[in-house]
């Protein structure tokens, strides 16, 4: 099992702060902003590259579930990110997308 299939299982510890029948978000172990919030499907996708009719309902879920996850983190304006491959900066190959505030960004990501 992935990482993040092991904190779907409740195998690895994490902090949660949202859970449905779909999607698990929990707090990024190594956080880059004052809010960074992992957002992941329950069923593995290796990336992006990887959704497809049968599976994309699960990144639905997650947009639709991201403004009241940022809502109750206290943002209501954030960056959300998602590093599809190891030349983008992929580490864990279970499609996740970041959420990232509470600080004021860079106008750019690169
Ligand atoms: P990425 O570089 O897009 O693959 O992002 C992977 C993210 O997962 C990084 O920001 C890590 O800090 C985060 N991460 C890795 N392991 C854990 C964990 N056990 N709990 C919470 N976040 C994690
Ligand atoms: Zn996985």
């Amino acid at each position: 099992m992935c990482i993040f299939c092991e904190i779907v299982a409740g195998n690895i510890p994490s902090t949660k702060v949202y859970e449905d029948d779909m999607i698990l978000a929990f707090k990024d172990i190594n956080p880059v902003a004052p809010i960074h919030i992992i957002v992941v499907p329950k069923e593995h996708i290796d990336s992006a590259n990887s959704v497809n009719t049968g599976n994309s309902k699960y990144v639905a879920r997650i947009f639709e579930k991201i403004p009241e996850i940022a809502k109750s983190q206290g943002i209501d304006s954030y960056r959300v990110i998602n590093n599809c491959g190891e030349n983008a900066g992929q580490t864990v190959m279970h499609l996740h997308f970041h959420i990232v505030g509470g600080v004021k960004l860079g106008e750019k990501i690169i």
